[in-house]
């Protein structure tokens, strides 16, 4: 899936509402202003980054002389564009000169395997080497799980039992990715937040492990977000994103939700770029975020 029908309910819930919006009061006064801020609020953008927002409005309105609240519309799309825009890169890190490492973090149905099921197909079909490391060896049914997209995507998987050390899986997956001259290993980690210091641990071990193998590994650690969760999506990463080294953002099913201004908020209350975003559960609905791209599918 591409933006524009991954978007489909974002865009009936945020921009057809403030198309409505402009349609029925045409003048740009202080209800106009209030009902914008309840659809913009309402569609996850964030308090504090719609107050900013409503107030950049204020300004340009009155410096562009701007009356005619359907003029206000492609003001509205502008100034999202800005704030979704950074500096930083939004492509996946890559090691030059061999093996690249991704992890991947968090919690439990986020849609984590589903990722890096989407991924290893989109690395296969540029030609890559792929392979996975089944790291949740916690939750039962994790490993089948994520050899069920490795078969979809023509992946290997390297797992252990279940239950076993994750760190001892993630050694065996980088000797078994040297071996066979493997360009990407994508690799699961167990999601459990609840026994929070056990798992950051764990992820350490795991770090060690991939860091003492490949210099510079992890290339990536990418943790994975719900954006059906809105808000809640935000305070996990906030909780857990900063301490373990995480390196970009995933949130998937946009597709599923019609409060996509969630991406608003996180790109302006984390330092941490999306990197991918999730429109679908297929394995093709998997896209690199880029903040031109969404806006137009949302406002064209
Ligand atoms: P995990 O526990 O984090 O590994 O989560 P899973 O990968 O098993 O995904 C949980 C559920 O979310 C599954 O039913 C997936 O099909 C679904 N899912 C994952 N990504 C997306 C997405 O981008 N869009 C939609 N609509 N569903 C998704």
């Amino acid at each position: 899936k591409q933006f524009k029908d991954g978007l489909e309910k974002t865009r009936k819930g945020l921009v057809e509402k403030v198309s409505d919006l402009v349609i029925r009061r045409k003048k740009i006064d202080e209800e106009f202003y209030e009902e914008l801020e309840e659809i913009l609020i309402g569609a996850d953008v964030g308090v504090s980054t719609v107050m900013n927002l409503i107030e950049d409005l204020r300004v340009e309105v009155k410096k562009r002389r701007i009356e005619d609240a359907a003029e206000l519309q492609p003001v509205l799309s502008e100034k999202l564009t800005e704030l979704l825009r950074g500096d930083e890169n939004n492509e996946l890190r890559m090691n030059p000169d061999g093996i690249t490492v991704i992890l991947f973090v968090g919690v439990n149905g986020v849609g984590k395997t589903t990722t890096i099921g989407k991924l290893a197909h989109r690395f296969k079909q540029q030609g890559k080497k792929v392979m996975m490391a089944a790291g949740d060896t916690f939750r039962a049914g994790a490993i089948e799980q994520l050899e069920v997209w490795g078969e979809r995507a023509g992946v290997e998987v390297i797992k252990q039992q279940a239950g076993s050390d994750p760190a001892a899986v993630m050694f065996d997956a980088v000797q078994a990715a040297k071996q066979r001259g493997v360009d990407v290993l994508l690799c699961d980690t167990a999601g459990r937040l609840q026994n929070k210091t056990n798992l950051m641990e764990e992820l350490n071990k795991i770090f060690r492990v991939i860091q003492r193998e490949i210099p510079g590994a992890p290339h990536e650690v990418l943790m994975v977000l719900d954006a059906t969760t809105g808000q809640n999506a935000l305070q996990q990463a906030k909780l857990f994103g900063e301490k373990s080294g995480v390196t970009g953002l995933v949130l998937t099913k946009l597709d599923g939700t019609a409060k996509g201004g969630i991406v608003v908020a996180i790109r302006q209350e984390l330092n941490l770029p999306v990197k991918l975003v999730g429109l679908g559960e297929k394995i093709d609905d998997l896209q690199p975020f880029d903040s031109e791209q969404f806006v137009h599918a949302l406002f064209a």
